[in-house]
């Protein structure tokens, strides 16, 4: 029994894990946290919470956290410890120093999805003005990044298009690549409930999800696919749609382009596109893909949601525009009840991107090369802002090993440990001659750094997160920074020693930059945000308390845009010498690469990467349950524990990827999405061996 001692007063703020984006009190004593309740009018969760967002917050105060600066010349040499006024000339030196030898682009920075949306306003701002070039990507790139282009494509907002409440009126969920029991726990209750109530479930993925087989719930239909083919299994649901003339002619003709509809539906209705025929590729029955077509098309209010099995891909982006053509072939969007919703991973992943966080656009979605964007932020900003887009992060990466690339800042991002093919990206980081590194925690990047800036915890701060339903959620400052400093005030302090006249004395004033540069962010105030509780955007004049759900009249871009979405296998394909489809995800009492989770002191976070594998595929190999196995690809190798399973179909494997000890992504391949670079992690052809231990 722990006395935790009675709370004397609660500051209501915004978990810092999923993308559900809970609200919570946190209730303390003098100084100290005691708890952290779900808040019953936190409009995303509406008192729930899950057990991360409830217990895992120990890591605030966890004694690894790193509370001084730190510079060293080699990343051989051992850390010193300097002032916070040291290291900001340092890193302002050693940046000057690099553009001056190296040219104006041979620095940049990666923003944080982890960080509030002032925060990672304010880093590319720093990039575009004290840098003076867009070399600034954020973690998105590595996750969501297709979600932003195959929506913008197609609807012309890179966002979802409900609110979670809109669960509440959905007839037929179909998931895809997405696991919400454990990814995203509240809103998984919300979707139990309904089906508990009646509405009908449609799975697609190689594994069996929890989803699948829930008490009083049963999949009406799982479609086990085979990894890396999701496009070819949508296209055929678009195929019985089409041919079945079970689309909404009356939806097309008024909210879409006619002639482009019957340019798409003659693609979807060619004959390799039909059930049949994706069978061989996919794996899935041909009768189930007809039976998941018609139930989806005729079932009443249809949604989709979907997660990173669908965006990881080669064809991530293809894939999200399979899901937007179905939505929009059968009259799904602009309603409660139905639409397309990605199910980001991080609490401020949406915000992130929303903020100019790509090398491409400046907040709110809006090109590099647009006139009068870039007019607006050149006036705000007093300077000149480059047209042509900057470095994504592999860019900056393959850039520093030829050379060309010398100086990183990196805020609340462990990119040794969560970006593919770990060998390149420790060969990119090596290479430079500044790296900085501003989080938490000693993280495995920071053996590639050479200054450390301590980060503060969602605790000391305030600001706002945006989550997956485009709300906006205050985050409320409950203690004071350990390390003296917000994040934001270290952004700020850094750009001032970098000779930018910034005086923010408030987040608050942050946002209201962002509501003066982004018509999308027009009316959001902190004023509001108290008011309301919380807001999505759009929130502008024409919606001054946001808008749960998005285009009801029209499509944002106008017309909505069908595309012809052509299946394209893979290069990474198994073959005898590595038999066995790897694909990942995570488990619900660890986030990521754990290193919030895995310092928090409870035995519910004492947990380890295992390897899923069919029993015939482990029999096949001599292997029983908790034998060591050593998994190895083009890329690399790693060994963990096996958990045989028929949740993985035979030929499939998969594994989470929390823990440095097994670091899942030294075998992930180079392989990415073709639009965006998203990188495919969940496809990678292995070969499964027993193993005596690491
Ligand atoms: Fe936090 Fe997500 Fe859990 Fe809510 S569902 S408490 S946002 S981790």
């Amino acid at each position: 029994v722990i006395e935790i001692g009675q709370p004397e007063h609660s500051v209501v703020t915004t978990c810092a894990y999923c993308g559900v984006g809970c609200s919570f009190k946190a209730e303390m004593r003098g100084d100290e946290l005691v708890r952290m309740m779900p808040y019953k009018d936190g409009k995303a969760n509406r008192g729930h919470s899950c057990v991360k967002g409830r217990f895992a917050w120990g890591y605030a105060t966890h004694k690894d956290r790193i509370l001084n600066p730190m510079v060293r010349d080699k990343i051989t040499d051992p850390w010193r410890e300097v002032s916070w006024e040291e290291a900001f000339a340092h890193v302002a030196g050693e940046f000057r120093r690099i553009q001056y030898q190296y040219g104006k682009g041979a620095i940049g920075g990666i923003t944080s999805s982890r960080c509030t949306n002032e925060e990672t306003f304010l880093v590319q701002k720093l990039i575009r003005q004290g840098f003076g070039n867009n070399n600034v990507d954020t973690c998105a790139r590595v996750c969501h990044s297709p979600t932003g282009y195959g929506l913008k494509t197609t609807f012309g907002t890179s966002a979802g298009t409900q609110d979670f409440d809109s669960v509440e009126h959905t007839d037929v969920a179909l998931i895809i690549g997405a696991n919400p029991t454990d990814g995203h726990p509240v809103f998984a209750s919300r979707l139990k409930k309904r089906l508990r109530e009646g509405a009908r479930l449609i799975v697609i993925d190689p594994r069996r999800i929890d989803l699948v087989r829930q008490p009083h719930v049963e999949a009406a239909h799982h479609l086990p696919l085979r990894p890396g083919t999701n496009v070819a299994v949508l296209t055929a649901l678009s195929h019985v749609i089409v041919t079945e003339g079970l689309f909404d002619e009356a939806f097309i003709r008024e909210r879409c382009d006619w002639s482009e509809f019957e340019d798409y539906a003659a693609f979807a209705a060619e004959p390799q596109h039909s059930p049949e025929e994706v069978e061989k590729v996919s794996g899935v029955a041909a009768d189930t893909i007809r039976a998941a077509a018609r139930l989806y098309a005729t079932g009443g209010n249809a949604a989709i949601y979907y997660g990173l099995g669908v965006t990881e891909h080669s064809q991530g982006s293809t894939t999200v525009m399979a899901i937007a053509n179905l939505a929009m072939l059968t009259g799904n969007i602009g309603r409660p009840g139905v639409g397309v919703n990605p199910l980001r991973g991080q609490n401020n992943v949406q915000g992130a991107c929303d903020m100019g966080s790509f090398p491409h656009e400046l907040p709110g979605y809006r090109h590099m090369s647009d006139d009068a964007t870039r007019d607006v932020f050149e006036a705000v900003w007093n300077v000149t802002l480059d047209p042509e887009p900057g470095l994504r992060i592999p860019n900056m990466l393959d850039a520093a090993v030829e050379g060309s690339f010398r100086g990183l800042y990196i805020q609340g991002e462990d990119i040794l440990q969560s970006d593919p093919d770990t060998k390149h990206v420790a060969a990119g980081l090596a290479a430079m001659e500044c790296v900085v590194v501003h989080d938490l925690f000693l993280n495995e990047t920071a053996n590639y750094a050479h200054v450390f800036l301590p980060g503060s915890t969602f605790l000391e701060k305030d600001g706002t997160f945006t989550n997956a339903e485009r709300r906006i959620n205050r985050v409320r400052k409950v203690m004071a920074p350990k390390n003296g400093l917000a994040d934001w005030e270290v952004t700020q302090r850094l750009a001032q020693a970098m000779g930018l006249d910034w005086a923010y004395t408030h987040p608050a004033q942050v946002m209201d930059e962002i509501a003066l540069t982004t018509p999308s962010f027009a009316g959001v105030n902190y004023d509001l945000l108290d008011r309301e509780g919380s807001v999505q955007w759009p929130c502008n004049d024409k919606a001054p308390t946001g808008t749960p759900v998005m285009h009801i009249d029209g499509f944002v871009r106008g017309k909505g845009k069908f595309i012809r979405t052509e299946y394209v296998a893979t290069d990474e394909k198994s073959g005898p010498r590595f038999p066995l489809l790897l694909t990942t995800g995570r488990i619900l009492s660890q986030y990521n690469v754990g290193a919030q989770t895995r310092r928090t002191e409870n035995v519910v976070w004492h947990s380890e990467d295992r390897l899923e594998i069919h029993p015939h595929d482990a029999e096949q190999r001599g292997l029983c349950d908790g034998d060591w196995v050593r998994i190895r690809s083009r890329a690399g190798e790693t060994t963990l524990r096996a958990q045989i399973t028929d949740r993985v179909a035979p030929g499939v494997v998969y594994t989470t990827f929390h823990h440095p000890d097994t670091q899942a992504n030294v075998v992930t391949t180079e392989f990415s999405d073709w639009a965006t670079n998203c990188p495919e992690y969940k496809v990678t052809a292995v070969q499964v061996s027993p193993s005596n231990g690491p």
